[in-house]
């Protein structure tokens, strides 16, 4: 439990561990005269748990005082513990429909997380690395009981908890209902994983999503939030960014350069998507976060495809991408 230093008093940064790689998420608490909105919620682990029921002792607070929590993406550390504090408070859940039908699907087939054994194949992934990557991917649902949001966040309907009003700002890309909340009175804005201090969040061409051309829709996710008048961003992995415009300029960047490393090993023949992973990426990335860093791929090669900078050779085994 961290105090934060604003004008308000009453916003709280609560860190909790994650099982992966990455290590904590930032959930933040603010308190009102009649309890408390809690943004995030953390993973269903008992680890989780433990450590939030152990901040909230600490300021003080109990679990029937949480009212509202508002859920930025359906990502098991964001919203894993919603059915555990809905259960303890009653608290009111937001979220985006998006997010909320595709946690739905995933959450009745977790199978599809993982899809067409075939796509990855014919995308060039060795058929042996495919077998492993739903072992892996399994228990990520188990992190997740199901719950039901109570309402969905709408763009134009401000959530008023005096003396807060959180303005929903769908930031679709990393989630495709992935939502940022801006606190209007006072310029605090809560990022989730869309804007993130030191790593850039996936994003993935995957399936199941239903955005077309996720880096693009992306990319224009970042450029909207720029227009915002944001005093400070509270992330939820990593500390507090002061300089909004600057980060977000450096991930758009990113993504640019991405792209034109993309076309450089395209200029030196046709390759796969997995080809292509394997020369950006780490060639030692555990299974997880090279199969992320696969769909990531994809994503900027389908934004080059549909950028006409870039061709698909569609063949009956394979499919390979070269220069336009
Ligand atoms: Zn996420």
């Amino acid at each position: 439990m961290h105090q934060m230093k604003t004008d308000f008093t009453d916003l709280h940064l609560l860190r909790i561990p994650l099982p992966f790689r990455l290590k904590e998420v930032n959930l933040y608490l603010l308190i009102d005269s009649s309890g408390a909105t809690l943004i995030d919620t953390g993973p269903h682990t008992e680890a989780a748990i433990k450590a939030l029921g152990e901040q909230f002792e600490s300021l003080g607070i109990s679990w029937e005082s949480i009212h509202t929590v508002l859920i930025t993406h359906y990502h098991s550390d964001h919203c894993g513990m919603a059915a555990e504090i809905k259960k303890r408070s009653g608290a009111t859940i937001y979220m985006a429909r998006q997010d909320a039908e595709l946690l739905q699907i995933f959450l009745a087939h977790p199978d599809r997380i993982v899809g067409d054994d075939d796509l990855y194949v014919r995308h060039g992934m060795p058929g042996k690395m495919v077998a492993l990557l739903r072992a892996v991917t399994d228990p990520l649902m188990e992190l997740i009981p199901s719950f039901e949001p109570d309402q969905f966040f709408q763009e134009d309907q401000p959530i008023v908890l005096e003396p807060f009003v959180f303005v929903p700002i769908h930031t679709p890309g990393h989630s495709p209902g992935h939502t940022c909340l801006f606190e209007q009175k006072t310029g605090l804005f809560f990022s989730g994983d869309h804007v993130l201090p030191e790593i850039t969040p996936n994003i993935a061409a995957h399936p199941e999503s239903p955005l077309e051309d996720p880096m693009a829709t992306f990319l224009r996710s970042l450029e909207a939030i720029m227009r915002l008048d944001v005093a400070q961003t509270f992330p939820a992995h990593g500390s507090s960014i002061n300089n909004l415009s600057e980060r977000v300029s450096e991930i758009i960047l990113h993504h640019m350069e991405r792209k034109l490393e993309v076309e450089k090993i395209l200029a030196g023949g046709p390759a796969s998507t997995y080809a292509i992973t394997m020369e950006l990426f780490n060639k030692n990335l555990p299974l997880l976060e090279r199969w992320m860093a696969f769909y990531e791929t994809l994503a900027h090669i389908v934004n080059l495809e549909n950028e006409g900078r870039i061709k698909r050779e569609d063949g009956a085994d394979t499919i390979l991408f070269s220069l336009s």
